[in-house]
């Protein structure tokens, strides 16, 4: 055998690997995974319906165009098909967003921590992190990344509500912001957290919908998911809203027929089941307003959260506190020295999180 091996990029050297939630441990006592964010209620009936109906020609390619689902979204979210693209969860799509638009030498900006997606995707572009800190509130900090903006910017992600932290940022303070990015940079605002924020705008909470934010602004795109809210997580499919050129670009960078047929129709099916799926999500925010309360009442400091998960800032504790819920049957998301993230789970998982949290946290 030749001692030589194929050339690889060097972009992709040192690429952080995408650390998936950890699984709930099997065959141990009780476990419960609460470390992907995922929604933790089964399929709805008529949605699996769907699915195993569109499993029964998978012998066949899906519809490459995505037509129902895209004729669906359109409908729902006012827009024109021309400004809607599907891809394989909105992680896919952000990824055609990043080689639609940025190559070796261009910048992309990001609030760090948020999305540990950003760093991977943006590297394997061959484009440069500008990674800002957020705030002391956990909160991006608007302003520090306007003012990162170059002439190399390419695409600036914005996290609304921010994985891991929940932090959201207002309408007033985003509008100042994307009045100050130039027309030709990108921004892209990833909501896949967007139907868990309360109070929704208009009912005083002040938490810009992107869809409408987009519609006057040719440089913004949005990112919306089914594997939160809709609970499509292991069917990979996701969406952007996006002006005509931003929007053809992502139906050009992306893998032919990657959205399967089962999702397409599990998707279309959801949007019909939307009254019973987000009463689902009203009632994983009561138990987020649970658990936030819960955590605050033993005397954690908790950010304010808009998304199904909460944020810990545990700093050197943070692999000692996820080893202890593990211990107690919790799997949890731990940054090694920043802090960890529990997603929102079933009543009974929550409640086993918060008496471990409170048993941690009298040890400390
Ligand atoms: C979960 C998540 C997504 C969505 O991922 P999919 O690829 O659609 O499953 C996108 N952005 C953020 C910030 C997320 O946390």
């Amino acid at each position: 055998m030749s001692e030589t091996s194929p050339k690889l990029r060097a972009e992709l050297d040192g690429i952080p690997t995408y650390k998936p939630g950890k699984p709930a441990a099997a065959g141990g006592p009780v476990a419960y995974k609460l470390s992907s964010n995922e929604n933790p209620y089964p399929p709805l009936p008529g949605v699996m319906e769907q699915a195993i109906s569109a499993a029964g020609v998978f012998n066949r390619y899906p519809d490459m165009a995505c037509t129902g689902l895209m004729n669906e979204l359109a409908d729902r979210f006012g827009v024109p098909v021309s400004h809607l693209a599907t891809g394989t969860g909105s992680v896919g799509v952000a990824q055609q967003l990043l080689q639609a638009t940025a190559s070796a030498g261009d910048e992309v900006i990001y609030a760090w921590r948020s999305f540990e997606a950003y760093p991977i995707i943006t590297q394997i572009s061959g484009a440069t992190s500008v990674k800002v800190p957020l705030t002391a509130g956990e909160v991006h900090d608007l302003d520090a990344m306007a003012e990162a903006i170059t002439d190399k910017t390419r695409l600036i992600f914005v996290c609304n509500p921010n994985n891991p932290t929940g932090t959201v940022v207002r309408r007033a303070e985003l509008e100042r912001f994307l009045d100050r990015v130039p027309g030709d940079v990108l921004v892209v605002l990833d909501e896949a957290y967007r139907e868990f924020i309360r109070p929704a705008e208009g009912e005083g909470g002040g938490v810009p919908d992107g869809i409408d934010i987009y519609r006057d602004r040719p440089n913004v795109a949005v990112l919306r998911t089914f594997s939160k809210a809709y609970g499509l997580a292991g069917l990979r499919v996701g969406f952007a809203v996006a002006h005509e050129p931003v929007a053809a670009a992502l139906r050009k960078t992306a893998v032919p027929f990657g959205v399967s047929q089962i999702a397409q129709e599990a998707a279309v099916a959801s949007l019909r089941a939307e009254d019973e799926l987000l009463g689902r999500v009203g009632s994983l925010v009561a138990e987020r307003e649970r658990v936030y309360r819960g955590l605050v009442g033993q005397g954690w400091t908790v950010p304010e959260t808009q998304a199904n998960f909460v944020w810990l800032r545990l700093g050197a504790r943070t692999l000692d506190f996820a080893a202890a819920c593990e211990a107690a049957g919790v799997v949890v998301r731990p940054f090694a020295g920043e802090g960890v993230r529990v997603t929102v789970g079933e009543n009974e998982a929550n409640d086993l999180f918060l008496r471990t949290a409170e048993a941690f946290r009298k040890e400390m």
